[in-house]
Parts: C-alpha cells; sequence; structure tokens
C-alpha cells in the first residue's frame, strides 16, 4: 500500500501555506520519516520540503494520479511528531506561515537550499558546519601504569604525569610540553600510551573555561524561601500537566539557586530540563553555575557561539550527551528528549519574544512545551509580568494551575538598598547645571574615596546628538526613513538608527543656508568625558571608567571583557546602557546611580510605565549585594510617577495599583489581546488602500462574533465593556512612518480573551488580496508598535 508524506513547503508566499501530500515510493518507504527533508517537484520546478505526517490515505477529494512522488531524501528527521503538534500549535496562536514555525526546529546552521551535482544528479542540501571533527585523546594503557622512563627521559615522565589523572588532548599536552607529538608517538610505539581518536564537540571549551571559579552550592542552607519554592516547584513537577511556578523573588533573593536545587531533582527522576537566560545575561558567570552543578551534561546555546558550535551542542542534546540546555529564546527547540522542566529567568524581559516571524513569545511556547511533556514550567523575576501576574491571581490558566511563591529577603537577611529619588527640575531651578545631581556627585565621591564600586546607567534613547539649525529649526532625517539622525563621533558622521544609512556632516544649513548648524543632545561618549573630569576632581590619581554599551561590546567577548575589567578593579566605576541591569552579581558595588530614569516613560508604549519600573527595580537591585550594603540614586524630572516611586520604595503594589486600573479601562493586555497588522511597500496609496482592506476584513468577521453566554471570559472578568468581542482601530500610520523607503502603516485588534485571536487574523487575511509589492506582518501579543 502506499504512503504519503504531508509537505510543508520550503516557500515564502502565504498561499502555500499549508501541507501538500507526496507518495512514499517503495524504495525509499524505510528513510522517509517525520522530521525529514525531501525534495519534490512543485510547479514543475524542484522544491524542498519537510514531512510533517506520514499516512495511509489521500483526503477524497485528491485524485491519486495527480499525487507525485517524493524524489529524495535529504536530511535524517530533524523533529518528531510532538515537535510538530508544536509548530502547529505556534503557527496557529501567532498567525505564522507554518514554515517559519519549522526552521526554528532545524539545527544551527541549516539550509533548505539544495543543490545537484551534474554528474551523480544527486541533490544535497548546503548545510554547513555539520563536519564532525576528530581530535586526539591521549592515555596511559594498562602495561604503561608500571612503566619507568628511564632516568634522563624528562620528557616521558611529563608526559606519564600529565596522563596519570585520565586521557588529555593532545593539543593540551602541546600547550604545556615541547614536541608532545614525538614523545608521544615513541610511547605510543613502546605500548606504554593509546591515542583515541575522539569526536570534538565545538563550544565545550568555552562551556568548561566557563565553570572555572564558580562555587559548586550556594554556602549555608536554604532561606524559608527557598524552600517553599522547591516544594512548589515540586508539586508542579509531579501534576504533570505543565503547572506553572512564578518564582516572584526581590534580585539577589537565590532564584538561580533554587533553579539549580528542583533542576538537579528532575535530573535524579531521569528527567532533562531546559533553562531560558536572556542573551544578555548568558555570561560565563550564569553559565559557569550550571555548568559547576551539572558537569558535561550542560549544554549552551546562544547566537555569540559559532554556527559550528552552536550546531555540535545542539547535536549533543539530541544524541542525549546533555541533559540541561541553557540557551536564550531559542533554546527551546532543542531536540530534548524526555523535559522535566522549563525555567525562564528574567522572564519579563522584552528579548523573550521573537522580533521576525514567527513573533512568538517564549513564555508562551514554554508554556505550552511544559502542558506537551507533563512538565513544570518555572518564571523567574523580580518583576514579573503583568500578564504572568495577572494568571497567578486567575489561578489556572489552559489548564494548567498558576501559582506565585515570594522570596520577599536576600539570604542572610541582607536588606535591599535604600533608594533616593532626585527631582531634576528642582535641581536645574535652583541653579545646579550638572547632569549629575548633587545628590549623586557626592554619593559618587564617597564612594570611590572609600575606594568602592559604582554602576551608573543612563538610558540611551534619552542619549544621542543630533544637528538643529539654531535659526531656522532644521533637523536632518534620513532620507529613507522618517526619523532624525544621530551624530557619531566616531567617523564624524549622521547615522539613521532605524536603518543604518550614514551621511556626511552638512557645514551650513540645507534648508536656510545659515551657519549656525549646531549638536544638540549629549551623547553616551560625552556622559563618559564628564563622569572621568568630575572623578578627577575627587581622585587625583584617576578612577577607571568602563563604559558598557552596544559600541564598546560589539565584539566577539566584549561584554565579558567589560564585565571582568570591572571585576579585577579594586575600585571603578562602570557606566552603561540598560544592558548593566541584568544579571550583575558583584557584592563589592555600593552605589547605584540612574543618570535618566524617565526617557524610557516617554515611549509610545503602553508597557513604557512596566518597562521603566522593571528596569528602575532591577538596577537598583545591583548595589548593595555585599556585606557593605549599598544605595540607590534615582534621577528623574517625574519622581512623583508610578513607576519610579514604586521602585524607591521597593513596592510593587504602588506601581500595580496605578497601573492595572488603566490598562483594564484603556483594554490592553492583560486583560485582552492584541494584534498588530503592519503593511508595508514603496507606494503610498497600495499601502493605505490594502490596509483599509485588511481593518474592513477585521471588522467584518469582527461582526459575526458575540460575547460568550455569561459575559467575557475570565470568569466573568469585567474587563470587556460589551457589544462585539473585538475591536479593530486603525488604519493609521505606524510610529515610524518610512523605513528604508517604504511606507508604514498599520492596524490595531483588540479582543476579549474568549476569541483566539491567532485564527481570527489569519481567517480575515485570507479574504484580503495582498498586491505584489505589497507586504503584511502579524504580530500578536505585539511588544514593539513603533
Ligand atoms: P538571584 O538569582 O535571585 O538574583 P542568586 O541565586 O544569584 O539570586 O543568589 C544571590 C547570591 O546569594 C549568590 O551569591 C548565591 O550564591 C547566594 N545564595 C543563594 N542562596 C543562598 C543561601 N541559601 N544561603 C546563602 N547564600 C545564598
Ligand atoms: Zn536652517
Ligand atoms: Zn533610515
Amino acid at each position: 500500500m502506499t504512503r504519503y508524506a504531508s509537505l510543508i513547503l520550503d516557500v515564502r508566499t502565504r498561499v502555500l501555506d499549508r501541507t501538500f501530500d507526496y507518495a512514499v515510493p517503495d524504495e525509499l518507504a524505510g528513510s522517509v520519516d517525520v522530521g525529514c527533508c525531501v525534495l519534490v517537484t512543485f510547479a514543475h520546478r524542484p522544491a524542498v520540503g519537510y514531512v510533517l505526517g506520514l499516512r495511509d490515505r489521500l483526503d477524497p477529494e485528491v485524485d491519486p494520479g495527480k499525487v507525485r512522488p517524493v524524489e529524495q531524501v535529504l536530511s535524517d528527521p530533524m523533529f518528531d511528531a510532538d515537535a510538530v503538534e508544536t509548530i502547529r500549535w505556534i503557527a496557529r496562536e501567532y498567525a505564522a506561515p507554518v514554515v517559519d514555525v519549522v526552521r526554528l526546529f532545524c539545527p544551527p546552521g541549516f539550509s533548505a537550499r539544495a543543490v545537484r551535482d551534474p554528474r551523480s544528479g544527486v541533490w544535497t542540501l548546503r548545510t554547513a558546519q555539520t563536519a564532525q571533527v576528530e581530535e586526539r585523546w591521549v592515555s596511559l594503557t594498562e602495561q604503561g601504569r608500571s612503566f619507568v622512563p628511564a632516568p634522563n627521559a624528562a620528557r616521558q615522565r611529563a608526559l606519564i604525569g600529565a596522563l596519570s589523572e585520565g586521557p588529555v588532548l593532545q593539543a593540551e599536552l602541546a600547550l604545556s610540553m615541547s614536541s608532545a607529538s614525538s614523545v608521544v608517538k615513541a610511547l605510543e610505539r613502546r605500548g606504554v600510551v593509546s591515542v583515541e581518536l575522539r569526536r570534538r564537540v565545538r563550544g565545550r571549551r568555552q562551556v568548561r573555561l566557563a565553570s572555572a571559579q564558580a562555587p559548586r552550592r550556594a554556602p549555608g542552607e536554604l532561606t524559608q524561601g527557598q524552600r517553599s519554592a522547591l516544594e512548589a516547584i515540586g508539586r508542579a513537577c509531579d501534576a504533570r500537566r505543565g503547572d506553572v511556578v512564578v518564582l516572584d523573588g526581590v534580585t539577589g533573593s537565590g532564584k538561580t539557586e533554587v533553579y539549580l536545587e528542583a533542576i538537579e531533582r528532575v535530573l535524579s527522576q531521569g528527567r532533562d530540563a531546559v533553562v531560558l537566560v536572556p542573551e544578555i545575561s548568558l555570561t560565563p558567570q550564569t553559565v559557569g553555575r550550571f555548568r559547576s552543578r551539572f558537569g558535561d551534561q550542560v549544554a549552551v546555546l546562544h547566537s555569540r557561539l559559532s554556527t559550528g558550535e552552536r550546531y555540535d551542542q545542539w547535536d549533543l542534546v539530541r544524541q542525549g550527551g546533555a541533559r540541561v540546555v541553557v540557551g536564550a529564546r531559542s533554546a527551546l527547540f532543542a531536540p530534548v528528549a524526555n523535559p522535566g522542566i522549563y525555567v525562564i529567568d528574567e522572564e519579563h524581559e522584552s528579548s523573550y519574544k521573537q522580533g521576525s516571524s514567527p513573533r512568538y513569545h517564549a513564555r508562551e511556547v514554554a508554556a505550552h512545551l511544559a502542558r506537551q511533556h507533563g512538565a513544570a514550567l518555572v518564571l523567574g523575576s523580580a518583576t514579573p509580568s503583568l500578564e504572568a501576574l495577572e494568571r497567578c491571581s486567575q489561578g489556572r490558566f489552559a489548564g494548567a494551575s498558576w501559582t506565585r511563591v515570594e522570596m520577599p529577603q536576600r539570604p542572610g537577611g541582607r536588606p535591599l538598598p535604600p533608594v533616593e529619588v532626585v527631582d531634576m527640575a528642582a535641581e536645574f531651578a535652583s541653579g545646579w547645571r550638572s547632569m549629575f545631581s548633587r545628590a549623586l556627585t557626592q554619593a559618587l565621591a564617597e564612594t570611590v574615596q572609600r575606594g568602592e564600586k559604582a554602576v551608573l546607567m543612563l538610558n540611551q534613547r534619552g542619549f544621542a546628538r543630533w544637528l538643529l539649525c539654531r535659526d531656522c529649526g532644521y533637523v536632518p532625517r534620513c532620507e529613507h526613513c522618517s526619523t532624525s539622525l544621530t551624530y557619531h563621533e566616531r567617523g564624524h558622521m549622521l547615522v539613521c538608527h532605524t536603518c543604518g544609512s550614514q551621511y556626511p556632516v552638512p557645514a551650513t544649513c540645507p534648508q536656510c543656508g545659515s551657519h549656525y548648524l549646531r549638536m544638540s543632545g549629549m551623547g553616551t561618549q560625552q556622559v563618559e568625558d564628564r563622569l572621568r573630569e568630575q572623578l578627577a576632581q575627587i581622585v587625583p590619581s584617576g578612577v577607571p571608567v568602563i563604559r558598557m554599551d552596544a559600541d564598546s561590546t560589539r565584539e566577539k567577548g566584549g561584554h565579558e571583557r567589560c564585565l571582568e575589567e570591572f571585576d579585577a578593579a579594586p575600585c571603578a566605576v562602570l557606566l552603561g546602557t540598560q544592558m548593566i541591569a541584568k544579571g550583575l552579581d558583584f557584592p563589592e558595588v555600593t552605589l547605584v546611580g540612574v543618570i535618566n530614569a524617565d526617557t524610557v516613560l516617554k515611549v509610545c508604549d503602553f508597557r513604557a510605565a512596566e518597562r521603566t519600573y522593571d528596569l528602575l527595580e532591577q538596577v537598583a537591585g545591583r548595589a548593595g549585594r555585599g556585606p557593605k550594603g549599598g544605595r540607590v540614586v534615582i534621577q528623574t524630572y517625574q519622581p512623583r510617577h508610578p513607576a519610579v516611586q514604586a521602585a524607591a520604595r521597593h513596592d510593587r503594589s504602588v506601581f500595580l495599583d496605578a497601573e492595572l486600573p488603566l490598562r483594564r479601562e484603556a483594554l490592553y493586555p492583560p486583560f485582552v489581546g492584541l494584534a498588530n497588522l503592519v503593511v508595508w511597500g514603496p507606494q503610498l496609496e497600495a499601502v493605505t488602500s490594502t490596509c483599509r482592506q485588511i481593518a474592513s476584513a477585521l471588522l467584518d468577521r469582527a461582526e459575526g462574533l458575540s460575547l460568550p453566554a455569561g459575559g467575557a471570559a475570565g470568569d466573568g472578568d469585567p474587563s470587556w465593556p460589551g457589544g462585539s468581542p473585538v475591536r479593530v482601530l486603525g488604519p493609521v500610520e505606524c510610529a515610524i512612518s518610512r523605513l528604508q523607503d517604504r511606507y508604514r502603516w498599520h492596524v490595531l485588534v483588540k479582543a476579549d480573551r474568549s476569541v483566539e485571536l491567532g485564527p481570527f487574523v489569519s481567517e480575515a487575511l485570507g479574504a484580503v488580496k495582498v498586491p505584489h509589492g505589497v507586504s503584511v506582518a502579524v504580530d500578536v501579543d505585539p511588544h514593539d508598535m513603533m
């Protein structure tokens, strides 16, 4: 009987976003499996497809005579049937093309480009970096153990000594002794040592180096909070239905220690663990803690590894050689055999949302995977997202229970640092003109005089330099975008931060010809210069200032280098952008200063206040981790804003009491579902008319819907005001209305939680014919609406 393979073709058009059945010829019957990549003919051309299913029968309307065969198998299975279920779930939930989702599950370095060998006619994938590399391991033989080198054979003695603890890489021997290879060869001939070729796992050395300093276990007993967290996680594991524990612990309360304990228990039950950490916190410091606890069982996956390293780490997981995966967002898709626990650290981080298709959120996908595998999901944060908090207050979501466990104290009772809020408007009014307020200046002086360390955060968005004509107000803008240009010291250039275009700096105003074209604003470089001047007045011999921003950390390892330098210095100031708010654990930091707290508040995004609160609370947590304690100074123009006040008092309720009613009133998450549909193209007319059609297709469908009986979803949740459960807003221009010569418009959809937003949007879009040259992106649960 003929079997059929249901394929998703590697072609990106919405029209082809469905499976096609191909017959599996007898000679391929043994090698075509779910997750394979195969070659077929589609529309008279060779095409690559992924096998999502196998079946014995075609749909009744399909003519078996028209079904074409699978021509060649191009890869081993890359994912299994469980993964296919998840692929379909993500595609549906986020209204994403299935093929985009499939790619998440393919190995690092995978490419669906097939090439044909003209002689043999055989097709192969152009996948790089999957070749296996071997390396030579040297060990003592049984006979070698009793071998006594001649008295003058110093190098032989050294070699035998080096091997006494077990096999050693020949390459490593070569580092510590001269002509290692000839000594090895000589002893191999005499049967004293043997050389074995083993596969080299790229990326492992970096993982090893990371564990060098980390202690295996935290000193002391677990705290009360840690014990209750572990009990809750234990219950979630035992329930085997994807229960979620939100670990709501202040910075430094020992959350990581809880993850490590919980993972150890899961491993002892023969199940595996996946840990997500924000890309920026995947430092040797973090990885080292996992590695020192779980040794070689740890695989690491993140974008700073090379493709080859990532491939080997991925393959190690697939072969069962690593049972703890630590990585960024995409580590969720590593081929873990039997996941028993998923951990997401810093759950509130917006980097868990993918910015390109499929625009999934790692929290939601992890919750789905946990349900699928009967695993537990642990979401850890000092500032859990409003989504996570809301689900905990409901107690349940999608058939799983959601529980919040608090860890309000740091081990050893170290207090959270006191926070002082400085009103910068008042500073200015009283005649103080420096960017460092009097309070911060004094705190800095005291800190460096005591020889301690300080961390200063400046908000990137608030720090940019641009050109301004003092006569006519002209500001140079990008020719391709709607944004104004930023001045870059390096190369004396104007740069567009949305598309990267560079322009020379004009000598006179292009609009009015005036010579008064002057620099405005402040760049990070200036802040650094001022800071150095200021410090030089206090400590004439100088204090090291380490700047950490996108520029200084661009190269591989740059981020680590900055942190190591700061760590090594006895007294220093770390000046950095948002990236310093996360994961730093330096007990010697006694002062944290926030130079401009409020620029994030001004961004037109309903999460602006939440992000500000998260950021301030996180950065404040960098102070006072050691016995000397610490303090925090926040400079702001909005000292009474609830986000600032909540961080200042370390009291989240101040923020929630103000924010939740606003979100509920204005119909925003977590109370309703949200989707953003962005339409762009080079012709304004085509863009706006497509956008209008999309809006009316959405409205048409919305009219057919009604709220479920008994009111809005969510157990009589009063958030939805009634009427149709869907609201369509727009079309309107995007905040960035032009980008790289493309006009951008959008439509926003708000829906009661009873509506499945992904399928709703997909179906509405199905009714719209998008003209050539116009693109549409769907973002369900958007985190960036510019
Ligand atoms: P978080 O992940 O919540 O920021 P960590 O797990 O990094 O907190 O813990 C902060 C510091 O406290 C670390 O140096 C850790 O080794 C230490 N620590 C954690 N748990 C304990 C404990 N029970 N007793 C003593 N020290 C602890
Ligand atoms: Zn001018
Ligand atoms: Zn531009």
